[in-house]
């Protein structure tokens, strides 16, 4: 299931909350450009920041935290080379690799065998104030079973053939209204993926859809050759800028793949549809197509694992070798699982500062 949240402006949101509280000191228009580490390379001496001024001075703490996203702390650590040559943290040459993303794409067509309006509910519902959808999802047993990624399918009434266009614009007002009024009736509880709603309410007035795009959201195996290293162009600052070389194995397409064949055998076992794939799926499993997209969810980069020759940070997101640096967000995801990842990266970030005021306490 997806649940969307509303629309959270964090400035306007928490911004009082921040410039009032007393251990909280925040400071804009503040680019980091080093992390400077003592002689030893055992810990972070101070933080070197500019301003697009020009305007240079140092910021010490006890601790560190990087949360720049994953591309810009790889970024970060590889240009803190002053004393470590190929920058911080990057003894075993590990910072900056297994980039991940989730591919976002445009698999093929679901037919139905014939129009299913009662049980078909898997786009998107009202739920509460928020909007939900339901998606396709292989079982652990048999994504194990076949050796493949993790992914779900999304679907989106249209026409065989047609460009892919978004989930939003296909939902029928009067099945809005009709899940409106049945969350009304206080029965929130679990989503009603399949509610007993009358077949009038969910009829779009054309009729009931029975051809659906799917649309593939899935995690990509870890690969060590999917990466961020530095360019020699330089930023405003100074700073080289970031260079991201994202690549795929075969493993990513055939699990794409595999998962159309088994939601494509149980349709038809079940006399429920079929399911038609895009060209681009049925090539082998070396070749991507131009219009490859990804879901703007950086991951990887400075991956956790206990020990140093496998990952840049450790159990409790410090990197490896260095007492007080630590890194909060999705760089460290070792995988990235087909779900969306913020939510785990802010779980992930208040375990840290747990681990922090025990640590500084
Ligand atoms: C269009 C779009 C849609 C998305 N939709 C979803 C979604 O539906 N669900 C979901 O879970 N995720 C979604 N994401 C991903 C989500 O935005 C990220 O997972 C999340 O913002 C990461 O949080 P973060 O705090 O780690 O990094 P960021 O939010 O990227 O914050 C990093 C901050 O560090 C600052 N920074 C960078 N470098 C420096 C430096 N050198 N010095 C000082 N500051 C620096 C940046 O300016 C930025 O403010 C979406 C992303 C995009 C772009």
């Amino acid at each position: 299931m997806w649940q969307f949240s509303p629309p959270t402006r964090f400035g306007t949101k928490y911004r009082d909350a921040i410039v009032s509280a007393r251990n909280v000191h925040l400071y804009t228009h503040a680019n980091v450009c080093e992390v400077e580490a003592n002689e030893g390379l055992s810990a972070v001496d101070g933080l070197r920041v500019r301003t697009l001024d020009g305007n240079e001075y140092r910021v010490k703490a006890r601790s560190y935290v990087l949360a720049c996203c994953s591309i810009q702390n790889a970024r970060l650590l590889l240009a803190s080379n002053r004393r470590a040559n190929t920058g911080l943290g990057n003894g075993n040459d590990l910072v900056g690799r297994f980039f991940m993303e989730h591919f976002e794409m445009p698999c093929g067509e679901l037919v139905l065998e014939k129009p299913r309006s009662t049980k078909m509910k898997m786009y998107l519902l009202d739920y509460g104030t928020t909007k939900a959808r339901g998606e396709f999802s292989l079982s652990p047993r048999v994504q194990e079973q076949y050796g493949i990624l993790n992914g779900t399918a999304s679907l989106d009434p249209g026409a065989l053939g047609e460009p892919v266009k978004s989930t939003f614009e296909f939902i029928p007002p009067s099945m809005l209204k009709a899940i409106d009024e049945w969350n009304k009736g206080g029965r929130h509880g679990p989503i009603p993926l399949i509610a007993s709603l009358p077949p009038s309410a969910l009829s779009p007035p054309a009729g009931p859809p029975r051809i659906f795009h799917v649309m593939t959201r899935q995690e990509q195996a870890p690969n060590p050759n999917s990466r961020v290293t530095l360019s020699t162009e330089k930023d405003a600052m100074g700073m080289p800028r970031a260079n991201l070389d994202w690549q795929f194995t075969e493993l990513d397409k055939r699990s794409m793949r595999t998962y159309y064949k088994i939601l494509g055998q149980e349709m038809g076992r079940t006399e429920v549809g079929r399911v038609q794939l895009r060209d681009w799926l049925l090539s082998d499993d070396r070749t991507w197509p131009s219009f490859l997209s990804g879901g703007w969810h950086h991951m990887g980069t400075t991956r956790m694992a206990a020990d140093p020759k496998q990952g840049v940070v450790d159990a409790n997101c410090r990197v490896h070798g260095l007492g007080n640096l630590y890194v909060a967000g999705s760089a460290v995801y070792p995988t990235a699982g087909p779900a969306n990842p913020t939510l785990t990266l802010v779980a992930l970030s208040l375990r840290l500062s747990d681990h922090l005021r025990t640590k500084l306490a």
